[in-house]
């Protein structure tokens, strides 16, 4: 199964390929996105040129794009994109730009459909690595801490507790996500939708309701 992967940087892409290699239970062939995509603005501005260009130029059965939430309210199931409150939220806006950009497509060079999942790592993806190491880490502590106004921790301390520093290399970085990604994925995926099943748990969900074509 060929998949391209969309997120805010290549080693967030090498090490999200291992969870997502977990949820499918199989080991996915990934697809190279040549548009620059490294933040979330540039996630959301070339998402229009990326889905045409990995729908025509690629064999590609899936693309996964997952975000940071960064200080953005959380998407939940019942948000309803087309609501104005909405607007603010990562994952509703995305669902827009995706829905825009698939309405323009046209029947496609190989005979497969395009599955698309989204994934919403709150409030940055270093939580998610943090799974199964420190239980203070969830989409609940982040969630309360911001009902009452305050942050449950801030990125460089998600940075510390994963990489022993606020400022990694891109090595150190790339090696520790990979470790962690495998770790989780080895027997950990459920803990991690317990702790993340909102932004983890929704980018589950649609991958395990992929058609995952008969020849790997
Ligand atoms: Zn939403």
């Amino acid at each position: 199964m060929k998949v391209a992967i969309v997120s805010e940087s290549p080693a967030d892409e090498a090490a999200l390929r291992r969870l997502i290699d977990g949820v499918l239970g199989l080991a996915v062939d990934v697809i190279p996105v040549a548009i620059r995509h490294d933040s979330w603005p540039k996630v959301r501005n070339v998402l229009p040129s990326i889905i045409p260009a990995v729908y025509y130029q690629t064999d590609a059965d899936g693309l996964v794009v997952v975000v940071d939430c960064d200080d953005s309210p959380v998407h939940e199931p019942q948000h309803d994109p087309h609501l104005p409150e909405n607007a603010r939220c990562r994952i509703c806006d995305l669902l827009h730009v995706i829905a825009r950009a698939m309405q323009r497509l046209k029947p496609r060079p190989v005979p497969r459909p395009l599955q698309v999942a989204l994934g919403l790592a709150v409030p940055a993806i270093e939580a998610w690595w943090l799974a199964g190491v420190r239980h203070d880490v969830s989409e609940a502590s982040w969630i309360n801490a911001r009902r009452q106004g305050t942050f449950a921790y801030l990125r460089p301390q998600l940075k510390e507790w994963l990489y022993g520093t606020e400022r990694p290399t891109l090595e150190h970085e790339t090696a520790t996500m990979i470790r962690a990604a495998e770790r989780i994925q080895r027997g950990q995926l459920l803990l991690l939708e317990q702790l993340f099943p909102l932004g983890f748990g929704l980018l589950a969900s649609q991958l395990r309701g992929w058609t995952v074509p008969e020849e790997g």
